[in-house]
């Protein structure tokens, strides 16, 4: 699904250059949850934002299914992006004077797709994050844990091959942190790949896999858990 090798990013401004990424080596396979974890400034989300490829690399490769990013248009990487990528951030993002059905609907008119069916992914998009009696409601009138439901679907009704959330539950309390990631869970084994940025070590247990990143580099030994939870 998601292959990079010996990929490394470099910010780079007029004073200082900051390696955010260095020579990092990541598959991610179908059907995965994969949680992402390490300090404030490891490059969690430039990860995810390479992934996501709203964000340029300096060395190694990307295949995404199979295929490399690299010498890709603009115009291809976002083809690309809306047909295989779906984006979850701690802000929610939504547009306030939008009702939730709006919200949902905008990246799918963007896209190009019909009105009818517009409103049949923007309905299961509901139904599925148990929002569908709210569709007319703004976001104002909801609760966080709500209103993050919202924008994840958002992002399924791209029916993605991927979702990369960013601190999804980052500003929810506990109990809508729980729900949100049960959320998750459910769409998971729906069959969409996760990758996830927490900080919450109940989170990383809970996933199918644990990569740790520090200093922009893996923690190698997570990298083969998949292998050992399927006793190889
Ligand atoms: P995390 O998400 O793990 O907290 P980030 O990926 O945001 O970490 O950042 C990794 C490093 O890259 C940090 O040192 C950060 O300051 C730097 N960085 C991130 N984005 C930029 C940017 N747009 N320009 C310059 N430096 C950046
Ligand atoms: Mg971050």
């Amino acid at each position: 699904m998601i292959k990079i090798n010996n990929l490394s990013k470099i910010f780079r401004t007029d004073l200082i250059e900051t390696h955010a990424l260095r020579q990092i080596n990541l598959q991610v396979n179908e059907g995965e949850f994969a949680a992402l974890t390490g300090p404030s400034g490891s490059g969690k989300s430039t990860l995810l934002n390479v992934l996501g490829t709203l964000e340029s690399f300096d060395e190694g490769d990307y295949l995404l299914d199979g295929r490399s990013v690299k010498g890709l248009s603009d115009r291809e990487l976002s083809a690309l992006r809306n047909e295989k990528i779906g984006f979850i951030f701690q802000g929610f993002n939504l547009i306030k004077d939008f009702s939730l059905f709006d919200n949902i609907e905008l990246p799918l008119r963007y896209r190009g797709f019909s009105s009818a069916e517009r409103k049949r992914r923007v309905e299961h998009a509901l139904e599925t994050v148990g929002l569908a009696a709210r569709r007319d409601y703004h976001p104002s009138q909801l609760s966080g844990g709500q209103q993050q439901r919202v924008a994840i679907a958002r992002a399924i009704a791209g029916e993605p091959r991927i979702l990369l959330a960013d601190e999804p539950t980052g500003n929810l309390d506990s109990l809508m942190a729980r729900q949100v990631m049960e959320l998750l869970e459910k769409i998971n084994q729906q069959g969409c790949t996760i990758l996830m940025v927490t900080h919450d070590p109940d989170q990383a247990r809970r996933a199918n896999r644990h990569i740790q990143i520090v200093d922009g580099q893996l923690n190698d030994a997570t990298l083969y858990e998949p292998l050992i939870a399927a006793g190889a």
